[in-house]
Parts: structure tokens; sequence; C-alpha cells
């Protein structure tokens, strides 16, 4: 019995792909089932120090996301011996990763790739897994999809459970059970009682913070580092442009330092003092910078992190690329300004290498971690496709074993 914990990026393809191949899977869930159109009632509550977005509910942060699909970390992982080409190719294919069609490109987009191809830097369109038939252009895919036309690994979930898995929602794991040094299965928690699961492979997929904690309850010292992608999204007034309707994140600038993306805050219209102004008269970019893993998750749970002057540089250059973006594209300029830091990718807490080695096993055989704790460094770029052929590559070496 394979049991797998958490059904975001890690766990819902590796739940998929051993559940199709005809083995025995149980997946522990901690969040409910939902309706992706609900999924901003799921987002996790952390402590005042961070200011970390994750969620709590069947295909974990993957519902809210942008279906941002990019390849990275491609030296980085190949330096440990992983090599994810045909993991990466399969899984383009399964999600259906491709260049959004002209015609969900909006006006604001159409500006951040006009004046960023006019400054000469390195832009295209962003590579997606959203179903243009279905999308409406609400520009609430951060949300969750009102009207499920984007991949998630809610999906996945729905392929394993077809395929004979069994999925129990509401169960948060709190500890591993291991006798003689092997892996023996989980306790959990559901309707307020602990219960026990067993099975020969347990593996973690409970994102970087609670695969972080449930190690530590086995003696694995994870979770002492951290990062988070950092972002801050920059923007001001451009009247009438309806940015805040277009399908969000649709071009990219990659940069060596910071990627930018263009993406609507609502806080951009709050920090201008015009009773005017609304939210359809804004346009602004999302900057992401890579950080040292300079945080740490404390005993209890909590979060913290700490910035380096290398990853203050970063932001500052991607900050100063995007005020440069804005203005070029008709940006009033006295009416810039920036949201407060924030982190929506955090991992790194089980390193490969470190924690887990190259096939992502731990010193303790047969358990696993396969979600974003295990990156070595901060991809400072959409993980989702990343974690994803990780997690393909494992259910390869699974089925092999
Ligand atoms: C608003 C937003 C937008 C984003 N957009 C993009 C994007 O466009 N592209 C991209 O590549 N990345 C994006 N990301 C980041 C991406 O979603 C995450 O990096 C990715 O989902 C992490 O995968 P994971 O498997 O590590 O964790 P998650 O996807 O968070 O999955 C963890 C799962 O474990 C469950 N769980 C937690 N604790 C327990 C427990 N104790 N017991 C049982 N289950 C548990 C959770 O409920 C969840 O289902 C976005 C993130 C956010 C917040």
């Amino acid at each position: 019995m394979f049991v797998i914990i958490g059904t975001g990026a890690g766990g819902a393809i590796l739940a998929r792909e051993l559940a199709k191949n005809g083995l025995p899977v149980t997946i522990l869930e901690k969040g409910p089932y939902i309706k992706s159109k609900d999924a901003f009632n799921y987002y996790d509550k952390y402590n005042d120090s961070v200011d970390l977005l994750t969620t709590t509910c069947v295909g974990g942060a993957t519902i809210v996301s942008m279906s941002n699909m990019v390849r990275a970390l491609d030296g980085e992982l190949h330096d440990y011996g992983i090599d994810l080409t045909d993991s990466y190719k399969y899984v383009e294919e399964l999600i259906g990763v491709h260049d959004l069609d002209d015609s969900h490109i909006g006006p604001g987009t159409r500006k951040f790739l006009d004046a960023a191809h006019e400054l000469g830097l390195n832009v295209l369109k962003m590579p997606k897994a959203i179903r243009e038939e279905e999308c409406i252009q609400c520009g609430k895919c951060a949300f969750g999809c009102p009207a499920d036309a984007k991949w998630s690994g809610k999906d996945f979930i729905d392929d394993a459970v077809e395929a004979g898995a069994k999925l129990i929602t509401r169960a948060e794991v709190t500890e591993l059970i291991i006798e003689d040094s092997k892996i023996r299965g989980v306790r959990y928690f559901k309707d307020d009682r602990k219960q026990e699961i067993f099975g020969d492979c347990v593996i973690l997929s409970a994102g970087a913070v609670s695969s972080a904690l449930i190690l530590r309850t086995a003696g694995i010292d994870a979770g002492r580092e951290i990062f988070f992608d950092p972002f801050v999204s920059v923007g001001g007034y451009l009247k009438d442009i309806n940015f805040n309707t277009e399908v969000q994140m649709a071009g990219l600038v990659i940069g060596e330092n910071f990627v930018l993306s263009p993406h609507f805050s609502s806080f951009i219209r709050e920090n201008i003092p015009d009773d005017d102004v609304t939210d359809r008269d804004i346009l602004s970019i999302m900057v992401k910078t890579p950080d040292e893993c300079r945080g740490y998750i404390d005993d209890d749970g909590d979060v913290y992190k700490t910035n380096t002057i290398t990853d203050i540089r970063y932001l500052a250059e991607g900050v100063a690329t995007a005020g440069f973006i804005l203005q070029k594209a008709g940006v009033d300029p006295k009416t810039i300004g920036s949201t407060v830091y924030r982190g929506a990718h955090p991992g790194g807490t089980a390193p490969v290498g470190k924690i887990v080695d190259t096939n992502l096993e731990t010193e303790i055989s047969n358990l696993f971690v396969c979600d974003a704790s295990v990156l070595p460094i901060s991809p400072g770029k959409p993980p989702i496709l990343t974690i994803l052929a990780l997690s393909k590559r494992l259910a390869d070496y699974l089925l092999n074993k």
C-alpha cells in the first residue's frame, strides 16, 4: 500500500500515476474536497512575521495558481543527477501546456508585452495550462477558477480515485509510525479522533511547511531552512485599461535575477489617494525573485524569514525594470507604487542532497518526500511544472521498483 500525504502539485500526479498503473493507493488530505470557485476561502493563516500564501484543500495551492507553467532549476537538479527531460515532456502534454491564444491576451497584457519588447527585454507569452474554450477572462485565477478552466491537482486526484485510489479528506497527518528504522504508516486526526493507517511506502507531499513538521516527528531535522520566492506587485494609474478582468500573468519577462509578469493587485488602487480611480484603471506587474534559504520553521510550526542584501538587491532590480515598463506602457509615473513583500512558493525545507537523496527518499527506507520541500534552492519562478516533473519521475522509480 502506498500512502500519499497531500494532494497539491507533488501528491496529485503521484497518486494518479500509481493508481492508474494498478497499485493500491490511499491519499490523506488535511482539507476538504471543494469546488474550484470556492478556493479563496481556503487560504492558510500564518504568524504575523510572514506574508505567505498557501491553501488547505484538495489540489493544494495549485487550485489558486495562475496556471503559469515554466521549467525551472534544470541545471541545479542536473548537478544532483536528476534529469527531468522526459518527465517534463510527459507532464506538459498531459496538462496541455501552451501559449495562450491571442483571444485571451487582453489590452493590459498587450501593453506589457509591447513595452517590454520596445525596451529590449527578454519577453514572451507565459506558458499556461488553461482551456481557452472554458475561460471567461474574469481575472480571478488566484481566487480559484469560477469556470474551472485551468488545470489543478484536483483533476489528477479525480483521475486517481476513478482508477481505484482511496481519498480521505479532512485528515490531518501529525506523525510518522516508524518501527525498526522502517516506515510502517502514519497517524492522523479526522473527526477529532486520532487514527492510524499502515503502508509499505509513505510519500510526504504536504507542502514545504507541513512536510518538514511531519518529518521532524521521525527525528529528521527538516525545515531549518526555507525559501519563499518573494514577490511584490508594482503598478499605477492607466485610465480604463480594465486589466483587472484579464487572464492574469499572461506575459513574462525573464531577467537575470527576477521575473516580471502583468498581475492585477487592488492594493495598488488603494495606494492612490484619488476616489475616482477604480480597479479598472490599474495596470500592475508582479516582480518575483529567487531568495536565499534564510528562513526557518520553529517547533510550534511558525514560519520566520529574513532577507539578505542579495534578496533586496534582486527585488530592487526587478522593481526598477517594472517601473520602466509601466511608464513605457502609459501608466502615470506619479501614481506608481508597490504592494508589501509576500511569498507564494515556500520550499527547500527537505532539500535534495541533504534530507532526501536523488530518488527523493529519506534516510528511512521507503519514506519519500515529493513536493516543493525537496527543491535545493529557490527557483524564483513558478515551480509547479518542476514539482510535477519530479513527482512523475518518482512515480516511474516506484513503478520500476
Ligand atoms: C495564489 C498563488 C498562485 C500561484 N500561482 C502559481 C503558478 O501560476 N504557477 C506555479 O508554478 N506556481 C504557482 N504557485 C505556487 C504553487 O501553487 C506551489 O508552489 C505548489 O502548489 C507547491 O506544491 P506542493 O506540493 O509543495 O504543496 P501544495 O500544492 O500546497 O500541496 C500541499 C497539500 O498538502 C495538504 N496538507 C498540508 N498539511 C497536511 C497534513 N498535515 N496532512 C494532510 N495533508 C496536508 C494541503 O492541504 C495541500 O493539499 C502559486 C501559489 C499561490 C498561493
